[in-house]
């Protein structure tokens, strides 16, 4: 098919739930991607922090392959080898003792959301249920996470929403300690707002943050679906604080493009579901497990995370000198290769332009470009792809 057809076809048949642009990916390698017609783009979306390998990456595939030629499925009735490899990988390489797999990262959040009220169920008493969460975070799509989302835009038309989340503004730790309450249980933050337009936590923040928790018994969660997985140059983001969350959740990068989630919990919270409490049919699957295995063995074992710290200072170096020579540049935030770029407005106008010269960027907020390479980006990319947004920001 033809990129007009598919579109065409797109429009008829699939829901309307995206604002999609007039473009068909039918190919991918590494960083670069090619539409229906043949013309070549480099990837700076990343699948939204997905492809953190770039596309197609050869262990990901070959695992992938094999995999699915033996064994895709089984129930969790059983236990799973790739799925104990793959929870032992992540343990080893992060302050969690264990982990629950499930296939996104809505579904990580709401895993999260269960466990953090089971457990102070257990421990507290019935009246602890209450989760604070961020202005301007985002926790996913279903009906408990767009309500743990702090952003209106993502709840209007679907109430009645489910009861105990608080929202604070980012940052505040004031705002958090007057927050918390007797019915507070937990406190779910992303270390770096993504959907909200790339906002870093202060290090004086979420160490505050931890020390509150710690001092009102609540537990603390990291929602890293984004900014996880060697996105900001460590392992996980938390790891750039010196704090240590009870609970994490992983997603997007996780698989290597394939659809994994997980949520981490120290031993102590983790010990709060029972047999029975919580499950997914296709969490963890061997298919999914052997994907992510590959993919976290690649980001642990190939310098991918030390190269999306040294690129991500290249990048970020590079969009402040745009920054001098277009005024429109408000500001550059964000850490590793998770980038966001304030423009005065008309965002989506830059993304077109950029990708009408073979860019793909995306933004956020109409007014935050967004930038996602995928971690084993190199120097000569990044030059080729500042080249693009420089004409594309125009004079
Ligand atoms: C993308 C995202 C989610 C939702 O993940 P899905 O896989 O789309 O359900 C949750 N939290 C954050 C921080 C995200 O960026």
């Amino acid at each position: 098919m033809k990129t007009k057809e598919i579109i065409a076809e797109g429009n008829k048949y699939v829901m309307n739930t995206y604002g999609r642009l007039p473009l068909a990916l039918v190919k991918g390698k590494g960083a670069r991607v090619w539409d229906a017609e043949g013309k070549e783009y480099l990837d700076f979306v990343s699948g939204l922090a997905v492809n953190s390998l770039g596309h197609c990456h050869p262990r990901v595939v070959k695992a992938i392959w094999r995999q699915a030629d033996t064994l895709m499925h089984v129930s969790n009735l059983y236990y799973i080898e790739p799925q104990v490899r793959l929870a032992r990988l992540l343990v080893e390489n992060c302050c969690a003792d264990r982990v629950f797999f499930c296939n996104s990262g809505a579904e990580a959040n709401e895993g999260a959301i269960k466990l953090a009220r089971k457990y102070a169920k257990l421990h507290h008493g019935p009246d602890k249920f209450e989760i604070i969460t961020a202005k301007r975070s985002f926790h996913g799509r279903t009906l408990a996470t767009i309500t743990a989302t702090g952003q209106s835009k993502f709840q209007k038309g679907f109430e009645p929403l489910p009861g105990g989340f608080k929202y604070v503004p980012f940052n505040d730790l004031e705002a958090l300690q007057q927050a918390a309450g007797p019915n507070t249980c937990a406190v779910m933050l992303e270390p770096i707002q993504g959907e909200g337009g790339i906002y870093p936590a202060t290090r004086e923040y979420l160490q505050g943050v931890a020390r509150l928790c710690r001092e009102k018994n609540l537990l603390l969660i990291f929602d890293e679906v984004q900014c996880g997985l060697g996105r900001t140059g460590n392992f996980l983001a938390y790891q750039l604080y010196g704090v240590e969350p009870d609970i994490i959740t992983l997603a997007k990068a996780l698989g290597g493009g394939f659809p994994i989630g997980a949520l981490l919990a120290k031993e102590h919270a983790a010990a709060a579901f029972q047999p029975g409490d919580h499950a997914s049919t296709f969490g963890g699957s061997p298919l999914a497990c052997t994907a992510a295995l590959a993919a976290v063995q690649v980001l642990l074992e190939e310098g991918v995370i030390e190269n999306a710290r040294v690129m991500g200072e290249y990048l970020k170096d590079k969009l402040n000198q745009l920054a001098q020579r277009h005024r429109q540049i408000k500001e550059v935030r964000g850490a590793g290769l998770m980038l966001g770029v304030e423009v005065e407005d008309k965002g989506p106008d830059i993304v077109n332009r950029c990708r009408e010269r073979g860019l793909l960027i995306n933004c956020v907020n109409n007014n935050v470009l967004r930038f996602l390479p995928p971690l084993i980006i190199k120097e000569k990319e990044i030059d080729a792809a500042i080249e693009i947004l420089d004409k594309a920001l125009g004079g």
